[in-house]
């Protein structure tokens, strides 16, 4: 009986150290540690030199330099169900997805990857010239399932996080977009709901003047305009419902006398 007891005794103490164990380590920890690892991979890199270049006589190390930065911010929404979700799948090695923040709809910010290094959150894509995107941004993921609101907690960790970027690495109002904008053919996040007029009275993003006093010239070329902003053109339907969806929260595709001439107001910025 007495023997009996200690192995109960014994099962239940074990038990509870599992419990206490798993909890300190949190359900991340073992992504967290292979995280580390890669990082140190990649600083193994960077240490590196010279990288070998059989064209070169020699290395002469400049002492001139520093990390290179991200220029643009993309934004998306994740859609899925919930923040758990998305860590979830971001956390999976076979997705091959991720991003650098995740913002939930309660206004909690999560950091899931250093600012210097790419995320996979922009896929095939391009904006003006840029054709990789993923190198030379950082991706923010909102916690929406791309058929409702972004709730005003959200925005605000946005608009903070926003401008903690825009200051640490001098990034131009213009180069705030979304993720419909640089793949239109592919995605359609933020949703319509997303408020870029908002956003872009803060800094973060273009938007057109008032257009009542606005005559539109018979040369416009809408394309031409469409290109100059920043959109693939390749599918111009995909371009213009692009174009609709961020600048007139509309998600139809076809031009009208008024979106002509908002087109109109915002290509002048651009040039
Ligand atoms: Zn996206």
């Amino acid at each position: 009986m007495k023997k009996i007891n200690l192995v109960s005794i014994a099962i239940a103490s074990l038990f509870i150290i599992v419990i206490v164990y798993s909890c300190h380590r949190g359900p991340y920890a073992a992504t967290n540690k292979s995280y580390k690892k890669q990082v140190r991979e990649f600083s193994k890199i960077i240490k590196k030199y010279p990288l070998e270049d059989s064209s070169a006589v020699a290395f002469i190390g400049t002492t001139n330099m520093t990390m290179r930065k991200p220029n643009f911010v993309i934004i998306h929404h994740t859609a899925q169900n919930s923040c758990d979700q998305t860590f979830k799948t971001f956390t999976l090695p076979r997705t091959e997805v991720s991003a650098h923040y995740v913002i939930c709809k309660d206004g909690t910010v999560f950091h899931m990857l250093n600012d210097y290094l790419r995320a996979h959150h922009a896929g095939v894509a391009k904006w003006g010239n840029n054709t990789d995107i993923n190198s030379s941004s950082i991706g923010i993921e909102l916690d929406n399932n791309g058929f409702e609101n972004f709730s005003e907690n959200q925005i605000n960790s946005l608009i903070e996080l926003l401008g903690r970027l825009k200051r640490a690495y001098n990034i131009p109002a213009a180069n705030f977009i979304g993720h419909g904008d640089i793949a239109p053919t592919r995605k359609n996040d933020p949703n319509w709901r997303f408020p870029w007029k908002q956003l872009s009275e803060k800094g973060f993003g273009m938007w057109w003047n008032d257009t009542t006093n606005i005559t539109v010239p018979e040369y416009f070329d809408r394309l031409s305009a469409l290109r100059i902003v920043g959109f693939d053109v390749k599918d111009t339907n995909a371009a213009i419902i692009g174009f609709k969806r961020h600048w007139l929260q509309d998600t139809t595709a076809k031009m009208t006398t008024a979106s002509d001439k908002i087109l109109y107001q915002l290509y002048k910025k651009y040039q």
